[in-house]
């Protein structure tokens, strides 16, 4: 390998964001509003989106350093360990007092759909103070992974520091929340599952399953139009789309087959797609192989319970792709 390539592998990636506990309990099905039901096992589990996205590049040999802040608690602990067990760095993780880490509560049915509420807890105070503290972080940084689990002002400003340090910014709009025209602008990459997608374009119809890749051009034209490069569309079992405008003419659309596994427990399979996609795109892959490759990385996370736990290295995804 020469000097480039061993420069490109180490590129570091920055996740800001949540670091959640994920309480799970296994159902037949997930309850209607005022049913009890009883479940089949419980477990407590690290998670949190940033915390997931960074724990899968780590394991795929990302160079990863996670920005956030945990409670003086036992989940905060949890959380730390699985991170450090990853290779992730936790230097700019704060530990927050008189505040508890925060917590998701997970239901999750016999199909491996799952609902879930999240409390906030310390993810609620990572601030631009946080990011500020984080510059050692962001300085050559090459990738930087953003949700909406942590406030809206603190999203942005590590957007911007990201934008500033030259890193690609993969901005993950979930949970679902409108943004402002300027924290769009600053994305590099939207990753939307087809919910999300069809919620940032006002209710826009986004294609089925099934439909043909020009079906999905009015799609890349809007989103060019709110200001952005390229997004991922995430169809769950249906794998995903890769739509980039500054791809050449017929790779603009690019569908990504899903890798067909048994699928027991989907929670973080979102998350899994996601740091597989920095972890390549650090690497120096372009946008639509770096999906292919985090593709079948978030269908093998999707074949265990847990999030981080199940999580696969670039060995078992190298091993499922041949
Ligand atoms: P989210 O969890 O954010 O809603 P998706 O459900 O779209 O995201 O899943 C993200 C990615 O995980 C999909 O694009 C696909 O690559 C993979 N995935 C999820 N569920 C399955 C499944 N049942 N079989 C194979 N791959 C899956």
């Amino acid at each position: 390998m020469n000097a480039q390539a061993t420069s490109t592998q180490n590129a570091r990636i920055v996740v800001v964001g949540s670091l959640n506990a994920d309480l799970s309990i296994y159902t037949q099905r997930l309850p209607r509003p005022g049913e009890t039901l009883h479940g089949e096992g419980f477990t407590v589990n690290p998670g949190g989106k940033s915390a997931n996205q960074a724990v899968a590049a780590g394991l795929l040999g990302g160079n990863v350093s996670l920005v956030g802040a945990v409670g003086q608690d036992s989940n905060g602990d949890m959380l730390l360990e699985s991170c450090a067990a990853a290779n992730v760095d936790i230097a700019h993780v704060r530990r927050a007092d008189g505040v508890e880490t925060g917590v998701a509560v997970v239901t999750v049915d016999a199909e491996g759909e799952n609902s879930i509420v999240i409390s906030a807890g310390a993810n609620g105070t990572l601030s631009p103070a946080d990011i500020a503290s984080a510059a050692s972080a962001f300085q050559g940084a090459s990738v930087l992974c953003l949700c909406l689990e942590v406030r809206l002002e603190t999203v942005e400003a590590a957007a911007l520091a990201g934008a500033q340090a030259g890193a690609k910014v993969l901005l993950n709009l979930s949970p679902y929340a409108p943004i402002p025209p300027g924290l769009a602008r600053l994305a590099n990459v939207l990753l939307v599952n087809a919910h999300e997608a069809s919620q940032f374009l006002g209710g826009a119809r986004i294609p089925g399953p099934e439909a043909t890749v020009s079906a999905w051009v009015p799609v890349l034209e809007h989103l060019v139009e709110r200001g952005l490069q390229s997004a991922v569309v995430t169809l769950g079992a249906h794998g995903s789309v890769v739509l980039d405008s500054e791809a050449i003419e017929d790779r603009r659309v690019v569908r990504i087959a899903p890798t067909r596994v048994a699928a027991v427990d989907t929670t973080g399979a979102g998350d899994a797609f996601t740091g597989g996609l920095a972890a390549r795109l650090a690497a120096g892959d372009t946008l639509a192989n770096a999906a292919a490759f985090a593709s079948v990385g978030a269908a093998l996370a999707a074949t265990k319970k847990g999030t981080q736990a199940a999580y696969p290295d670039a060995a078992a995804v190298n091993a499922k792709r041949e």
